[in-house]
């Protein structure tokens, strides 16, 4: 048994270490507490010295064993939607859509119960959350357990895949780039996170959470430095590196020790996957995610098995993985540091990439290394965390926070705006028109036709926005509804000595280094916590799109032009959560004195944020599929090759109905990759289309004709054998003049897997099989 540590957050009247409590409850209380410590010790003493063998008594109990464990639950869930013709969410261009599956989507949440206070952390395979996703879960959970899930107790955060399907927001500008609020995005999403709810909610057993951190270098640059450098020098040189390299891991084990989950943070940008990739996909930090859940639930299929690994997104603002940093994809040479652009084709041509040779080695390096460093702590974590848990939420209106900067001054949130380098994207993709990063001066062109279009910003929010040239004045742009969230959320759990702080957007990674500080400060000023681990959780509960310094909100970069609520977004959160912070350790305080009431719930809840009933949709129905005459859906349109060597890719075309025609595909797959078991004569699925080995493209042609293309990159760890690859799916064609939606499906032929072609071994086989198929065929 592990050996609780001191740094743990002081518990209560019950435990030991009420004595340390210094406020709140008044002098008598002291004395009350001091007396009883006292008393405590004295008889501590005396059992101590007087428990001779054979003699009963009571054991006093120590630091160990009056700490109760936790109730834990953990669930995974797919939230996968309809891969096909849906905008991708992230790099906000319209035209990569979706068009196939590389791999899944999966909501995962963790429950931790302290038998008094219950609180909800889920990860979701997302872009972000949206204040309208929360909204929908919220009311789902309201409906299926009444208050026991709520906003104050419940973060949901994104991992922020750039490849997961957009539509599932209520404000105008992300309705804009998603085609409109799509019920068919929204609906998995909604249904994947309350039942990875519903799963770590039946499995709560008592359990023990264990905490460690460690750094991963190499893995992570920043993609602004010119932005980061304006910070004060004597700050900046606190830090060793321009980027957060801590990777903070929870681990979670039942009474026996046995691991049952894992939470992790790690503060980069899920973008290894670029703009050019059609297929919904979890990125860098999904795919560490599965690869810890493979190794943790041997031979299962992906998606499956009990073990549940989170890795959660944090301050990676100006994080990127694309570690070989920005170039100009025409010369090779670097950019222009201050502005990212090129001197041939301007900020388009300067991308990054890396470290792999193309995005599917980039993901697969990054996750590769994430998830190596989260096992190496998760296998090491030794530190229990113990203790109470809290949490505290408010909605704010994050448009008009007055800030106390000294004694005589205040300053104050805008409206929300984003500047003009907005729209220049940043070096990991986006920005098609003649935008540049760093520009802090607009541009009459571009501003002209925003004037027609959507109007001027006034006067005032310009001015409170300075030094940002303004794009676009959401907050003042309110058809066909307000184009930017003014309610927001800020939100706090703590478990134990942990400290999870919510974040409703991309903060920097400066911003996040005082964001911590400044709670972890606050908890542990009146004595409540000690050595208290804060950890951001971005791109939580509401999309704000992002939050610099002050420093760096004046470079205006791109990360500066989208920290919509103005130069005095950063100190406004500060002061926020610090009120937050500060609530829970009064909280821990009071709470430790009669009669034990909780503080945290006398916060006030704030405006409640709106849910907008009309919605616009912007995606036709998906239409009747065809074919070519005289064929089927699920035919086979090219052939696998009879033979394949490990390594190889086996490609295969099928005749295709649209993915969308298979309405909720949670759960289900549009391929299988089967191998031939010769001992029961049974085929076996070795993949699926969550699988990292397959990918699933899906291909629309003209009339109304489409393909699946279903490639298997086949593993060196493959066993050799005879294989076949199924597709599944639905096509939708119209009888009577109404829509009917048919089930089909396609096989190729058997192919062989082997290591080598001049295996003896192989070819008796293969003989061996060819003798079957046609015994089985005549
Ligand atoms: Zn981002």
């Amino acid at each position: 048994m592990f050996k609780q540590q001191e740094h743990t957050l002081l518990p209560f009247p019950t435990h030991s270490m009420a004595r340390k409590k210094t406020v709140s409850c008044g002098a008598v209380a002291i004395l009350v507490v001091l007396v009883t410590g006292g008393i405590v010790t004295l008889i501590t003493l005396m059992f101590t010295r007087n428990t001779a063998p054979g003699l009963e008594s009571t054991p006093v109990p120590s630091q160990e064993t009056e700490h109760k464990p936790y109730l834990i639950g953990v669930g995974r869930a797919d939230c996968t939607g309809p891969p096909a013709e849906i905008p991708l969410m992230g790099y906000a261009n319209t035209k990569q859509t979706g068009a196939g599956i590389h791999t899944r989507l999966y909501s995962r949440a963790f429950i931790i119960d302290d038998g008094r206070k219950r609180v909800v952390f889920v990860t979701a395979d997302v872009g972000m959350v949206s204040q309208r996703l929360r909204l929908e879960v919220l009311n789902a959970l309201k409906a299926k357990y009444g208050n026991l899930y709520r906003q104050d107790n419940v973060v949901l955060s994104g991992t922020h895949t750039h490849s997961g399907l957009a539509g599932y927001f209520q404000y105008t500008l992300f309705m804009i780039t998603s085609k409109g609020y799509i019920k068919e995005s929204v609906q998995p999403l909604v249904n994947g996170i309350v039942k990875s709810i519903d799963i770590a909610h039946n499995n709560t057993k008592p359990g023990r959470i264990y905490r460690s951190r460690g750094e991963l270098e190499g893995n992570s640059v920043n993609r602004s430095p010119h932005s980061y450098m304006n910070n004060p020098e004597e700050e900046r040189n606190r830090y060793k590196w321009n980027t957060d390299k801590q990777v903070l891991v929870l681990k979670f084990t039942d009474l026996d020790g046995n691991g049952i989950g894992m939470l992790s943070w790690f503060a980069v940008h899920a973008v290894s996957m670029n703009y050019t990739n059609r297929m919904v996909s979890s990125d860098n930090m999904g795919y560490a995610s599965y690869l810890m859940e493979q190794d943790k639930n041997p031979g299962e299929l992906p998606g499956h098995g009990g073990f549940v690994a989170g890795f959660s997104s944090s301050n990676l603002g100006d994080v990127s993985p694309n570690t070989k940093g920005p170039h100009c994809v025409n010369t090779g040479l670097p950019c222009d540091y201050l502005n990212s652009s090129c001197p041939v084709g301007g900020t388009k041509m300067c991308q990054s990439s890396g470290p792999g040779e193309d995005m599917f080695e980039s993901t697969r390096i990054i996750a590769h290394n994430i998830y190596q460093k989260a096992k190496e702590l998760y296998v090491n974590a030794k530190e229990e965390v113990t203790g109470f848990l809290h949490s505290a939420h408010q909605w704010v209106d994050m448009t008009n926070v007055t800030i106390q900067i000294n004694s005589t001054h205040t300053v104050s949130t805008c409206k929300p705006a984003l500047g003009h380098s907005f729209a220049a994207g940043t070096t990991d993709g986006g920005g098609d028109l003649n935008f540049t990063q760093g520009s802090v001066e607009g541009d009459p062109f571009w501003d002209g036709i925003r004037d027609v279009i959507v109007g001027k910003p006034s006067n005032e929010t310009q001015e409170c926005h300075h030094p940002k040239p303004i794009l676009f004045s959401t907050g003042e742009m309110n058809w066909p509804l307000p184009w930017h969230p003014k309610i927001i959320d800020v939100q706090i759990i703590t478990i134990g000595s942990v400290a999870v702080v919510a974040v409703p957007g991309e903060i920097t990674t400066m911003s996040g280094r005082r964001l911590r500080e400044s709670v972890k400060q606050e908890l542990q000023s009146e004595g409540a916590f000690r050595d208290v681990e804060v950890v951001i959780a971005g791109l939580s509960n509401v999309y704000t799109h992002y939050i610099t310094t002050f420093e760096e909100y004046q470079v205006q970069r791109y990360e500066g032009a989208s920290t919509i609520f103005g130069p005095h977004t950063l100190s406004a959160y500060l002061q926020k959560y610090r009120g937050l912070a500060r609530a829970i350790a009064q909280a821990v305080m009071i709470w430790s004195c009669p009669p034990f009431q909780d503080n945290v719930s006398e916060l006030p809840t704030g405006p409640q944020p709106p849910f907008f009933k009309k919605l616009f949709n912007l995606m036709t129905a998906a239409g009747v599929d065809r074919k070519p005459e005289n064929s089927s859906f699920g035919d086979v349109v090219q052939q696998v090759y009879p033979v394949y060597r490990k390594g190889d890719v086996v490609s295969i075309t099928f005749i295709a109905g649209n993915p969308r025609h298979s309405g909720d595909i949670r759960d289900k797959t549009f391929v299988t990759v089967e191998i031939y078991d010769n001992r029961t004569d049974t085929w076996k699925t070795v993949h699926t289309d969550a699988s990292w080995e397959t990918r699933f493209h899906w291909l629309k042609g003209s009339n109304r004709q489409s393909n699946s293309t279903v490639e298997w990159y086949i593993p060196p760890s493959a066993a050799s054998g005879f294989y076949r690859i199924k597709h599944f799916g639905h096509f939708k064609q119209l009888k009577a003049l109404r829509p009917v939606i048919t089930p089909y499906e396609g096989t190729s032929d058997v192919f062989s897997v082997t290591g080598s072609f001049y295996s003896q071994r192989y070819y008796e086989a293969e003989l061996r099989m060819q003798k079957k198929e046609r015994m089985s065929y005549y």
